[in-house]
């Protein structure tokens, strides 16, 4: 069984949380209780930012943006993504909250499945190695959410159409709620805003910000495996 530490507190891969609590928004307009709390947005990458963050200024949200992408190597092609998401940060006045880089915590993690689902490396993008992969991101966010007490946690990673939405949305529903039960004695609450963020068309537009800004648009996902066409 892995596990691992964020600030004094210890993580265990234990499957997936069954009574999972989500924010189901898909097309409609954001309610009021979004609108008053404070959201991070966990983002992976800059591409994948540029609609969404254009778009949660304009609506005035109250916005924290977290970047942990501890699956990216190597560490030098992690720090380029990091700089151009905060270059594109920057034009809106905003900071990026960045993570420790722990790739063999996160190598550590995906390789608890390889005993009851075979070789890691073979799994395609898609795959379990996925689902694990964002469970990992999504813990450290939802974590970061509690202790800073930020209200809703969404992430970047739905916008991508490389992705599974619903790998995304069932990692983020475990991370709050594993963030949630690790906190219960402090009563914070972290909710899972489990948006899909092509629609509305911010898919569009995210070509757009990405030419008028000249950003670094990666040409593989992030690990090793997908970084040697494995994944
Ligand atoms: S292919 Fe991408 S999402 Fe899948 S494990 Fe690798 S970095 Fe994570």
């Amino acid at each position: 069984m892995e596990s691992f530490n964020i600030k004094n507190r210890r993580y265990i891969f234990a499957g997936t949380f069954t009574n999972m609590e989500s924010i189901k928004l898909k097309g409609e307009p954001i309610p009021d209780e979004l609108k008053n709390g404070r959201v991070l947005l966990h983002c992976c990458c800059a591409p994948c930012s540029t609609a969404i963050i254009e778009w949660m200024v304009q609506e005035g949200l109250r916005l924290g943006i977290f970047f942990s992408n501890s699956n990216i190597v190597p560490f030098d092609e992690y720090a380029h993504r990091r700089s151009e998401l905060e270059r594109y940060a920057a034009s809106y006045g905003l900071e990026v909250i960045d993570d420790e880089y722990d790739h063999n915590a996160w190598l550590a993690w995906v390789r608890s499945l390889e005993s009851e689902h075979g070789s890691v490396a073979a799994m395609p993008e898609r795959g379990l190695r996925c689902l694990e992969c964002f469970k990992f991101r999504l813990i450290r966010a939802a974590e970061y959410a509690a202790v800073h007490e930020y209200d809703i946690l969404t992430t970047t990673l739905a916008s991508s159409r490389w992705k599974d939405l619903e790998q995304v949305d069932e990692a983020g529903r475990f991370a709050c709620n594993a963030a949630n039960a690790a906190h219960s004695e402090d009563g914070y609450h972290v909710r899972w805003w489990g948006q899909n963020w092509r629609k509305g068309g911010l898919q569009e537009r995210r070509g757009c910000l990405i030419r008028e800004y000249g950003l670094y648009n990666q040409s593989y996902c992030g690990c090793e495996f997908s970084l040697h066409g494995l994944g």
